[in-house]
């Protein structure tokens, strides 16, 4: 297996992964959407809510806002913690949040009980509070996967598609016509030998609407069956950089999980 780095940002990753089954793939799709533990607000204790969101509505608001933490590994899923889940500093941290109005409550306005976690963005609203409305509740964030509950998935946009590769004929004469109807915008006329070029095939969406539009025949898209385009998004509250090695690494242990298990029988 060979992995080409395509673009790194922080809530974004794109790479190739060369010589691997789509299984193979999927797998590191699945891993990031599912096991990849992220924190997230999994209790909450309302103690004044004169808003006009339902109780229900505000605590699923709240839990569905990503949370990150400056060291994500002193935390502990709490099932997998040395206090077996009943709560401790190790797999669990406290919030508040306290708001008059008038006032835009957002997620900036939580407060947590450790410095180093807060809300992955500050301008996400919660509730629109009017003169003399309040606000006053605790809550309880931990670490989970999104096996768990979706509150828990860091992963949001993750994809793959086959890498195509886009083969230009011999007859092409240059027309430009496949260039107009591209909507990756990847194909460009008018270089060097006169015949269509392919910029970006790592864009290509295999639409293959240049293939109907040449009329001769000259441009043909096909599929690579063994390398992949990953496209990995994140929610913000872990890097995507995590994610992914967090992926890869839950796909690991689970391989020499079943390899000791499987040895164990034999
Ligand atoms: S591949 Fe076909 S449509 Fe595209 S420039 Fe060549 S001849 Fe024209
Ligand atoms: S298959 Fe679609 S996206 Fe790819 S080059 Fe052709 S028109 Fe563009
Ligand atoms: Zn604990």
């Amino acid at each position: 297996m060979k992995v080409e780095l395509l673009e790194l940002a922080e809530d974004r990753v794109r790479f190739l992964l060369r010589g691997v089954t789509p299984a193979f793939a999927n797998g590191i799709r699945r891993a990031c959407l599912a096991e990849v533990p992220s924190l997230a607000i999994d209790e909450i204790s309302i103690y004044d809510n004169t808003s006009v969101l339902f109780d229900e509505q505000l605590s699923l608001r709240l839990g569905l806002v990503p949370i990150k933490a400056e060291d994500l590994s002193l935390y502990r899923v709490p099932e997998e913690c040395d206090c077996g889940g009943a709560g401790c500093p190790a797999c669990q941290v406290g919030m508040t949040l306290t708001a008059e109005g008038p006032a835009t409550v957002h997620s900036g306005d939580l407060r947590f009980g450790d410095p180093g976690v807060k809300a992955a963005f500050e301008k996400i609203p919660i509730a629109i509070l009017g003169e003399g409305e309040k606000l006053m509740l605790e809550g309880i964030v931990t670490l989970n996967r999104g096996a768990i509950h979706t509150k828990w998935q860091a992963g949001t946009q993750c994809g793959f598609k086959n890498l195509p590769q886009i083969r230009i004929g011999e007859n092409c004469e240059g027309c430009g016509k496949c260039v107009d109807v591209c909507p990756r915008k990847i194909l460009a006329t008018g270089e060097g030998d006169g015949k269509v070029k392919v910029t970006d095939p790592t864009s290509c969406s295999l639409c293959k609407l240049c293939v109907v539009e040449c009329e001769i025949g000259a441009i043909e898209v096909v599929p690579i069956k063994d390398i992949f385009v990953m496209k990995i998004d994140t929610d913000g509250s872990i890097s995507a950089k995590d994610l992914v090695e967090g992926a890869a690494a839950e796909i690991k242990r689970r391989a020499s999980s079943l390899s000791q298990r499987l040895g164990e029988l034999s």
